[in-house]
C-alpha cells in the first residue's frame, strides 16, 4: 500500500502550513491554548499557528502612529518590535489642517497622502473625528483611546470566550487529526504488513466504514464552526467564511478551526498588553525591555519636524506611564529593565542602552547614534572603578 505515500506526504505538508501567514511587514504572533498557559510569542513576517487543535493565535503590530492635543504623525514610538518598522520620514498633520482620512490596500491616507499602516488601533473614522472635535474633549478622547491599546484583562476575557465557545469544534478536530494519523500510518503499510491476512481482510471490510466517520466528523466540525462565525463577532479585519469554505474542500486545512475561528476575533492592542497576558516572564522582560529602550531613545527622528517632535514628545510620555503601569503588574519596573548590564570581556567599557551592545574604550556613541552608557563593574573587593 505503500504508493499512497506521496499522497500522505502531500495530505501533512498542507497540514503543516496550514495557516501559515506572510504579513507585508513584521508582525507579533502570540500563540497559546492548552494545558500550559505560557503562550508563544513570535515576531517576523511570517505567522505561524499552533500545531494542535486546541491552539489559538492572536496576531498583534506595534503602533504606527503617535497621537497628542497638536496632531499627529506616522512616526513609531514605543515599538516592541526589532528592527522596527519605522518611516524614513515622519509625517505630521495638526488636527486643524486634516479634512479628510481613507483607508486603501491596507494603508491610512491622511489629506491624500499615505500616512500609515491601517492596523487597527485607530480607524479613519475616528481619526477623522479627532480632527473634528474641540480641543478639550479630543484630549479626553486620545487618552481613552489609548487606554483601549493596554487591556491585557479583556484578551484573556476574549481568549476565554472563544475557546468556550470552540470546545465541541476543537474536539472534533482532535478525533479528525487523531483519525487522520492512524489512516496515515495503516496506509503507509507500517502495520499492514504485520498483519495476517485475515486481519487485512476484516480491516479492509471496516475501512469504508471508518472513512465514512472521518468525513462525517469533518463536515460536522467545519459546519459547527460555520455556525459560530456569526457568534463569535469580528472586532478586527478577519477572512473566516472564505477559510472555512476552503477548509471544508481541503480536510488537511480544517484541523485548526479554533484558530481559524479566532481571526479578528481580538481587538488591536499594543503588542505588550497581548505579552502581558499571555507570554512567559522572560518574553515580557525582554520585549518590554525593547518598549521602554525605543521611549527613552528613539532613534533616526534627527530630520523630524518641530511639530513631528512635539507630538512624539507628549506621545512618549503617556505611552511611558502606561508601560509602567502594564509591566507593574508583572512585578517589573522600567529601573530594572534598564539597570546597565556587566561588562561582558575585560576590555568593554561602554554600553549602548538602546541595543545593549558593549563598546571598548574611544566610543562616546553606538552606530544609531545613541549616547554611551558606563558599565556595571563586577564586584572586585578592590578600589571601585566607573563612575
Ligand atoms: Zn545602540
Amino acid at each position: 500500500m505503500s504508493e499512497w505515500i506521496s499522497v500522505i506526504a502531500v495530505f501533512w505538508i498542507l497540514w503543516a502550513i496550514d495557516g501559515a501567514r506572510l504579513a507585508a511587514r513584521a508582525i507579533f504572533s502570540v500563540v497559546g491554548g492548552g494545558w500550559w498557559r505560557v503562550g508563544r510569542v513570535a515576531f517576523g513576517r511570517l505567522s505561524r499557528p499552533g500545531w494542535w487543535p486546541w491552539g489559538w493565535r492572536m496576531t498583534m503590530t506595534d503602533v504606527p502612529l503617535t497621537l497628542s492635543p497638536v496632531g499627529v504623525c506616522n512616526r513609531l514610538e514605543g515599538s516592541a518590535g526589532r528592527p522596527t518598522n519605522a518611516p524614513v520620514r515622519a509625517q505630521a498633520w495638526r488636527w486643524e489642517a486634516i479634512r479628510d482620512v481613507g483607508v486603501a490596500k491596507g494603508w491610512l491616507y491622511v489629506n491624500g497622502a499615505r500616512f500609515c499602516a491601517a492596523t487597527g488601533h485607530v480607524s479613519a473614522p475616528q481619526l477623522l473625528a479627532l480632527a473634528r472635535l474641540p480641543a478639550m474633549a479630543r484630549e479626553k478622547r486620545i487618552r481613552v483611546l489609548l487606554g483601549c491599546w493596554f487591556r491585557p484583562a479583556h484578551l484573556r476575557r476574549r481568549v476565554r470566550v472563544l475557546e468556550g465557545r470552540t470546545q465541541s469544534v476543537m474536539i472534533l478536530n482532535g478525533i479528525l487529526l487523531a483519525s487522520c494519523v492512524l489512516l496515515s500510518v495503516f496506509a503507509a503499510g507500517v502495520i499492514a504488513s504485520r498483519l495476517s491476512d485475515r486481519s487485512v481482510e476484516r480491516v479492509a471490510t471496516i475501512l469504508p466504514w471508518f472513512l465514512l466517520g472521518v468525513a462525517a466528523v469533518h463536515f460536522g466540525a467545519v459546519i459547527l464552526a460555520w455556525r459560530l462565525v456569526r457568534r463569535l463577532k469580528p472586532v478586527a479585519a478577519e477572512k473566516r467564511r472564505t477559510n472555512l469554505f476552503s477548509a471544508l474542500l481541503m480536510p488537511p486545512q480544517a484541523m485548526r478551526l479554533r484558530a481559524l475561528l479566532g481571526d479578528g476575533f481580538f481587538p488591536p492592542q499594543h503588542p505588550l498588553a497581548a505579552i502581558v497576558a499571555f507570554g512567559g516572564e522572560r518574553a515580557l522582560a525582554a520585549w518590554a525591555f525593547n518598549v521602554v529602550a525605543d521611549l527613552r531613545w528613539p532613534i533616526g527622528v534627527g530630520d523630524d519636524s518641530p511639530l513631528a517632535r512635539e507630538i512624539a514628545g507628549w506621545f512618549r510620555a503617556e505611552l511611558e506611564v502606561r508601560i509602567a503601569a502594564l509591566v507593574g503588574r508583572a512585578n517589573l519596573t522600567t529601573a530594572v529593565l534598564l539597570a546597565p548590564p556587566v561588562a561582558d570581556a575585560p576590555a568593554s567599557c561602554s554600553y549602548c542602552p538602546r541595543c545593549r551592545d558593549q563598546f571598548v574604550a574611544g566610543w562616546t556613541v553606538c552606530p544609531h547614534g545613541v549616547e554611551l552608557r558606563p558599565l556595571r563593574r563586577p564586584q572586585v573587593g578592590r578600589t571601585g572603578a566607573g563612575k
